[in-house]
């Protein structure tokens, strides 16, 4: 029988297959590029180019495609066959290095917030060899990066890469300066833990909302919804598990890491998490694992939904973003280490964390910000649209000690002052765990917790790089001038502790207090994407990401105006769904139930009054009131969204339509949930919550 280990990355033209197909010295300037970012010459594309294709036949290929990630979220690609017509009327199948390394897809219909002029429409992709091609649906896959001819990124793995690059460089400075002269590369790397929901395909159908917006917009709650806390690590239901086995084969044939699947909080919903990889990796992974997820869910008649807030009233879906950075020697930089040498750089390396999420807050809060993870975001469930940082007691216990020059009253009694050699050696196991920090150490990785489940990884985890990047630059710009290096060292983490532990809360994220007690702090609380978007292009955060080689001016200009653009779409969508269900839907059921019930009281009247009951009467009456409330509802909401057209520029609109589209949306909902309640279950058009919840067997 075949078994995991000879499926594992089948579908993938990983190092296993290079090694076995490249003539050597095409391998090894092959993993030079790989390894160290060193260019490919042509002559090496084109040999990697056939072997590609070869590889790729034999698999059953017959197209190749650029694969990449414009900014619309989702992944695109446009498919050419390797097909060539030979003179005698057959074909020969080709692939060239030039082929490999740049592709021309029309760029004019992806968004690019005004940053493609019309005169070059045509962007392109460049291959990023630091992530294995594979095959997909009959086609070989490569994953590129997607860049308008001026040279600006219209992508989000180009910007990904930059600040993988920015950490790596600033984190080798630090390094050197701790005596680590032998490493070549830092890396970040990321597990992502999915969560999603899965419903049957058949009650999908049904709901025009679900299709066209991925949420359902009406549905009064259910008598049972996560109340019991039984569907946690429950056993997963029969259905679900042939779903979950289907869907790791496929990962596997991929090379992801898929590892770990279990039932979450909601009913329905259920989450996945691979083991980490490079951010590069992890970010195109995650994208996959998402594509295959909706996919193989169809194949059992199930419908994957993997927006933040499906349903109202249980929880939503997030995706939480476990980082940490690497030396290419494999030593984590965010693991206390083993001797106090270790250690004072394990406590460095961690200050540049904590500095850079009190400094740049509003950019990890925008990396997430959409109309979707709004719903989630300052809900009872996910962390608050608060950043903080939770560092555990004991580390926090060891930051107090070193702030205010005291023993440490941890395990080894000693003083905190920070030379070299006296800094105790820490427990590795932090046990103590908080689920209600945005941003939460957990022994040897944070935590990024403020990550909605259908976001694309990469937003979140350029903003980390780049952030922990500036630290560790402004470290280094310190440390290198240093005549005592301990001494200066000492004081940096000082000085960062004392200046930046108003980010660290260990406490309950979700309770109100903390929200009172933030602001005391001066933490800054934006709670929905037109109030953190804009702050995209506030000085100090263009000055850090330009000063890194992030983005450029233009670039964040471009990708402020395309985020607030799909939140105005987004909602957008949803009124006008909201709009014609109640309409051509809810009404016209509401109505013939009112109809039907009017026909029997008067039925009832013709053959003798009193077998008319109160409730009849009262019912045809109450159902005529919630008619008019929705219509009215209708009515505001239509015109709510005249108003859009209405608004100047991007900011404009999308506040606009914060404080006018979605509080009409919320009122006319309510009304509908509440008619659901009185009209009777046949003649309601579409399935209830409780049978999308528990549908799936
Ligand atoms: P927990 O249960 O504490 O959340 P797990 O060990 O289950 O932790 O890991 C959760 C995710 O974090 C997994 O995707 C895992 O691969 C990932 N992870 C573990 N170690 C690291 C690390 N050093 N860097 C990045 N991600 C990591
Ligand atoms: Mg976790």
């Amino acid at each position: 029988m075949e078994t995991i280990k000879d499926y594992f990355g089948s579908l993938v033209f990983d190092d296993r297959v290079m090694k076995a197909m490249l003539p050597e010295k095409v391998y090894q300037s092959m993993k030079k590029t790989i390894d160290e970012g060193s260019e490919l010459d042509i002559n090496v594309a084109n040999a990697v180019a056939t072997a590609m294709k070869d590889w790729a036949v034999s698999k059953g290929a017959t197209h190749y495609t650029h694969w990449f990630q414009p900014l619309t979220g989702v992944t695109a690609e446009k498919h050419d066959s390797f097909i060539s017509p030979s003179p005698d009327g057959g074909v020969i199948l080709e692939f060239s290095g030039k082929e490999l390394i740049k592709g021309e897809p029309d760029a004019s219909s992806f968004p690019s917030g005004g940053l493609r002029a019309t005169f070059e429409a045509r962007g392109y992709t460049a291959w990023d060899p630091t992530s294995y091609a594979f095959i997909k649906n009959k086609t070989l896959c490569i994953p590129t990066a997607f860049c308008s001819y001026g040279g600006h990124a219209l992508d989000k793995k180009t910007p990904l890469l930059r600040s993988m690059e920015a950490l790596n460089k600033q984190a080798l400075r630090v390094l050197k300066l701790f005596g680590n002269t032998s490493v070549k590369r830092v890396t970040s790397s990321v597990g992502p833990e999915q969560e999603y929901f899965l419903i049957t395909a058949e009650m999908y159908d049904k709901r025009p909302d679900l299709k066209y917006t991925g949420r359902t917009l009406f549905g009064a709650k259910p008598p049972k919804g996560q109340e019991m806390d039984d569907h946690y690590f429950g056993v997963i239901k029969p259905k679900v598990a042939e779903f979950m086995d289907d869907l790791n084969v496929e990962l596997w044939k991929l090379g992801i890491l898929a590892k770990t699947e279990h039932n979450e909080v909601a009913p329905a919903q259920h989450e996945l998490a691979p083991i980490y990889s490079t951010t590069n990796i992890a970010t195109d992974h995650n994208q996959l694992t998402m594509e295959i997820m909706q996919k193989v869910a169809a194949r059992h008649g199930l419908v994957c939904l993997l927006h933040e807030k499906p349903f109202a009233g249980v929880n939503g879906s997030g995706k939480h973003n476990n980082w940490s950075i690497a030396t290419d020697a494999g030593q984590n930089l965010l693991s206390p280490g083993d001797t106090p040498h270790e250690n004072a750089q394990f406590l460095l390396f961690l200050c540049a964390v904590i500095k850079a999420v009190d400094d740049y807050q509003d950019l990890l809060r925008l990396s997430v910000a959409t109309a979707g993870n709004d719903h989630r975001l300052g809900a009872n469930e996910a962390p608050p649209a608060i950043v903080s940082v939770f560092l555990g007691d004991e580390l926090n216990a060891v930051l107090e000690a070193i702030e205010t020059g005291a023993h440490y009253a941890g395990t080894k009694k000693m003083q905190m002052k920070l030379g070299v050699d006296v800094l105790p050696k820490f427990n590795r196991d932090t046990t103590d765990r908080n689920r209600t920090s945005p941003f939460a150490f957990t022994g040897n990785k944070f935590e990024f917790r403020m990550l909605g489940s259908s976001n694309s990884i990469a937003c979140a985890n350029i903003m980390i790089n780049s952030a922990v990047a500036e630290s560790l630059r402004l470290f280094a710009d310190k440390l290198e001038k240093a005549s005592d290096f301990n001494a200066v060292l000492h004081d940096l983490i000082y000085k960062t502790v004392k200046d930046h532990k108003r980010i660290i809360f260990n406490g309950n994220g979700y309770n109100d207090e903390w929200i009172d007690e933030a602001v005391k702090r001066g933490l800054s609380n934006y709670k929905t994407t037109p109030d953190c978007m804009p702050h995209l292009l506030d000085k100090k955060n263009v000055d850090m990401l330009t000063g890194l080689g992030v983005f450029s001016e233009a670039e964040l200009k471009s990708r402020c105006e395309i985020m607030l653009e799909n939140y105005c779409k987004s909602v957008s969508i949803e009124a006008s769904t909201m709009v014609q269900m109640v309409k051509t839907q809810i009404i016209p059921a509401v109505q013939a139930y009112s109809m039907d019930i009017a026909k029997a009281v008067k039925t009832k009247m013709a053959i003798d009054e009193a077998a008319v009951s109160e409730y009849e009467k009262q019912l045809v009456k109450t159902t005529a009131i919630y008619i008019d409330r929705m219509d009215e509802g209708v009515s505001a909401l239509e015109a709510a969204i005249r108003g859009i057209g209405l608004c100047g520029d991007i900011i404009e609109e999308s506040a606009y339509i914060r404080d006018n589209v979605l509080p009409s949306m919320s009122e006319l909902r309510v009304a509908c949930d509440e008619a659901e309640l009185i009209t009777a279950k046949n003649y309601w058009p579409f399935p209830t919550y409780g049978e999308l919840l528990f549908g799936v067997r």
